[in-house]
């Protein structure tokens, strides 16, 4: 079997429910993120699907700059492919998320095509399930939308800081769905929290019991996210934003998290996702892949590798997501008692409908579109410099 073609399909992707109520977004912008698919095609007719984050509309164009490596090549050397490709982008420098966002919808194409060849499910060729469902989690901002997830089965639900950092209302959310069902908060990593915020807001959250607080410094230094570690006894969670085995490395190495997150789209694939959870397990670290911009299709890839990984958590999901979401694949998977059940069908179980993604052309990818009101950098507000908002008043960001 010899690869023919590597095509791509980018489209965007509809506004959040919520996101007229997250600072900094354009309520009026209907499409606030990009999915990329990619299918390959093979001389004996069969295809096999991907999906790659990382910055989709930047991703597009490094996967079509990698297509001849792959044209001719048997879809059956996975590995060996994975590391041509690689070796390909080493020019460009190391190997960031969209270089890892493009090997990773690439070689998730190519385990469908291997399960599809050999008529089993891709977690079968992974070693077979530990399981055959995959526990999920949503999110919510408030009682009404936790109450919803919490009526489909929902077991965890997980709120953000959005800007300010509302323990009231983390609070109350603890309030509302009671001690049996878990409850996690997402920080997002936001450029002006320092180690000395998450520290304080840490120990604030310590008496909410959380599964775990995402993200509570930015990414960039993790000396800070181990001071925050040091500091704090509530279950830490990070790692969405970077890729690859070696992205993740000092993130379990150094124990700074319990919970490792790597995207589905951009951990470099399903082998380095597998990897990325098996230098994870000795540590004690559990897996939780991030999906928060995500599609269908690295969903389906996240539920194959879950299922044959024994350090797992569980999946994130964007449960009442954009309508869209549920036209543009098949099938469509619904929760069913907090779980989703891992596909049974050959490869990675999940075919595009293309002329549904062509009914939405990508038009723009900065998810956080900047509100010009003509106040941008004024000192002492909320548009000011990122970097300069640490001398802003910590109360108004910080306190309850
Ligand atoms: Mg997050």
């Amino acid at each position: 079997m010899k690869i023919t073609s590597v095509d791509t399909y980018l489209m965007q992707v509809g506004p959040r429910p919520d996101s007229s109520g997250v600072l900094g977004a354009d309520a009026g912008f209907r499409g606030s993120r990009n999915w990329l698919f990619v299918e390959i095609t093979t001389d004996e007719g069969l295809t096999g699907v991907g999906e790659c984050s990382g910055w989709p509309r930047v991703v597009q164009t490094a996967v079509q700059d990698l297509a001849h490596v792959l044209i001719g090549q048997d879809p059956a050397h996975v590995d060996r492919i994975w590391n041509q490709l690689y070796r390909a982008m080493l020019g460009h420098g190391l190997t960031g998320t969209v270089g890892a966002g493009a090997l990773t919808g690439i070689e998730m194409a190519l385990w469908d095509i291997k399960g599809k060849a050999l008529g089993a499910p891709v977690w079968q060729l992974l070693g077979g399930a530990i399981r055959d469902r995959i526990p999920v989690y949503g999110h919510a901002s408030d009682e009404t939308r936790a109450k919803a997830l919490i009526d489909l089965g929902y077991k965890t639900i997980k709120t953000p800081f959005t800007g300010i950092v509302d323990l009231d209302r983390v609070g109350m959310l603890r309030d509302v769905i009671g001690p049996d069902i878990d409850l996690a908060v997402d920080a997002h990593g936001p450029s002006w929290m320092t180690a000395q915020d998450a520290i304080l807001v840490g120990r604030e959250l310590e008496q909410l019991d959380l599964l775990f607080f995402e993200d509570p410094v930015p990414p960039e230094n993790l000396d800070m996210l181990a001071r925050v570690r040091d500091a704090v006894s509530v279950p830490l969670a990070a790692g969405e934003r970077v890729g690859t085995i070696y992205g993740l490395r000092p993130y379990i190495e150094r124990d700074l998290v319990d919970v490792i997150q790597p995207d589905t789209g951009r951990a470099g694939g399903i082998t380095q996702m597998r990897k990325i959870a098996a230098m994870a397990e000795p540590h004690g670290i559990m897996l939780a892949p991030h999906s928060g911009s995500l599609g269908p299709v690295a969903e389906f890839a996240a539920l194959h590798v879950m299922a044959t990984v024994p350090n797992i958590l569980q999946l994130e999901r964007m449960e009442f997501d954009w309508p869209g979401r549920y036209e543009v694949v098949t099938p469509v998977l619904q929760v069913e008692d907090g779980c989703l059940p891992i596909p049974t069908a050959p490869g990675l179980g999940v075919e595009l409908i293309k002329e549904e993604i062509a009914k939405y052309p990508s038009s723009r990818n900065i998810s956080d579109a900047p509100v010009d009101d003509g106040h941008a950098y004024t000192l002492g507000t909320a548009d000011e410099a990122v970097h300069m908002q640490t001398r802003m008043s910590r109360a108004r960001r910080l306190r309850r």
